[in-house]
């Protein structure tokens, strides 16, 4: 209900994106500026149009949610910012601006598809020397080479209905994999607080495993989840070593290759936020599994690193196969717990799970 919410806000920001009181006569966009910016979460291309007078904009993404296109209606580009500027940032390729028909036209090829919902279109007022502008950011939502990116309406995750690139599949093809969201059902695990509502670990966790299960069977690979609704894995109030245990017992049963624990962190000082890989060396490959899911997450994503750990955690002892727990961020730091609980959040750590998946079982083979 909450997803389906934002999308109407969404929407209706869209609606309304007569962003500018509108003047009569026809407005000039006089220049136009890109930059890839790395400050943001996730990072984003911010395209600027500086315009001349007020306009009306209508943006609109083409059905395969890969070209965004913003028209400004009795607009006029000058001829020194109509033309096509390449951008090449991890997710836009090139952004061009022309004149049709008493419009100008801004499309934006991306190299991903992105959510309607995800792009921000907005006007800022002149200022100072500024003068009045349209502003376009993009996110970058996609990881990159994983291009399962497709909603699924029924679990609202990401489901594997583009095909995933021939190489991984020939890397997953047959390979068990044991993904264990944390906590569930009695347990919530750790809890944050936006907005005045509680959030939940075990709600979190869920949301991240979805789309990596989803995107790992596309790719050829047979997933076990120790769960994969929000319920306990042994039984409601079950001590901590009997639930582990369950857990544990799921991948054993299983023979899995791999055992992917999911979690978040908690702390009580809010400042603290980054990414942990725990592992307990107790086969070679250990170590080998929580630095391709560490370095993936090093690669792929801004958050801040606190390194692969050894530790004895219950999963990553009892389980007979290489086992990797990940504390992806803290729910007690309130700019990762927006993420965390974002459109986007969720699908891009399971994205860049699935790729340092996919370069643990490329080493190994
Ligand atoms: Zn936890």
């Amino acid at each position: 209900m909450k997803k389906f919410l934002r999308f109407l806000t969404a929407l209706a920001a869209l609606l309304f994106l007569p962003l500018l009181a509108a003047e009569a006569g026809a407005a000039e966009v006089t220049a136009l500026r890109t930059a890839a910016r790395t400050d943001g979460n996730p990072p984003f291309v911010r395209i600027v149009l500086d315009l001349s007078a007020s306009v009306k904009a209508v943006a609109s993404l083409d059905k395969s949610g890969d070209t965004l296109t913003v028209t400004l209606k009795d607009t006029e580009a000058a001829s020194s910012a109509a033309k096509t500027y390449s951008v090449d940032a991890q997710n836009v390729d090139d952004v061009t601006l022309k004149n049709d028909d008493g419009d100008a036209r801004l499309t934006v090829d991306m190299k991903h598809e992105t959510a309607m919902s995800d792009i921000k279109v907005f006007a800022l007022k002149a200022n100072g020397n500024l003068p009045q502008r349209l502003v376009v950011d993009i996110p970058s939502v996609s990881s990159g080479s994983s291009s399962s990116d497709a909603k699924s309406p029924s679990s609202g995750g990401v489901k594997g209905s583009s095909s995933a690139p021939a190489s991984d599949k020939k890397i997953l093809k047959g390979k068990v994999i044991c993904i264990d969201p944390g906590h569930g059902g009695s347990d919530v695990g750790a809890i944050g607080t936006l907005k005045g509502k509680s959030i939940y670990e075990k709600d979190i966790t869920l949301s991240i495993a979805g789309p990596l299960r989803d995107m790992l069977r596309d790719a050829g690979a047979k997933v076990v989840m120790t769960r994969s609704t929000d319920k306990d894995v042994a039984r409601a109030y079950a001590g901590d070593a009997e639930e582990l245990q369950a857990r544990c017992d799921v991948a054993n049963k299983a023979k899995a290759d791999i055992f992917v624990s999911i979690h978040i962190d908690s702390f009580s000082n809010a400042s603290v936020d980054g990414t942990t890989a725990y592992y307990y060396p107790k086969t070679g490959r250990d170590l080998l599994l929580a630095r391709a899911l560490h370095q993936s997450m090093m690669t792929n994503m801004a958050i801040p690193d606190r390194g692969v750990r050894s530790n004895d955690l219950y999963v990553n002892m009892h389980t007979d196969m290489p086992a990797c727990l990940m504390e992806m961020g803290f729910i007690s730091n309130t700019h990762r717990l927006s993420m965390l609980t974002s459109s986007w959040g969720p699908k891009r750590i399971a994205e860049t799970m699935y790729q340092g998946i996919v370069e643990y079982f490329k080493q190994i083979d």
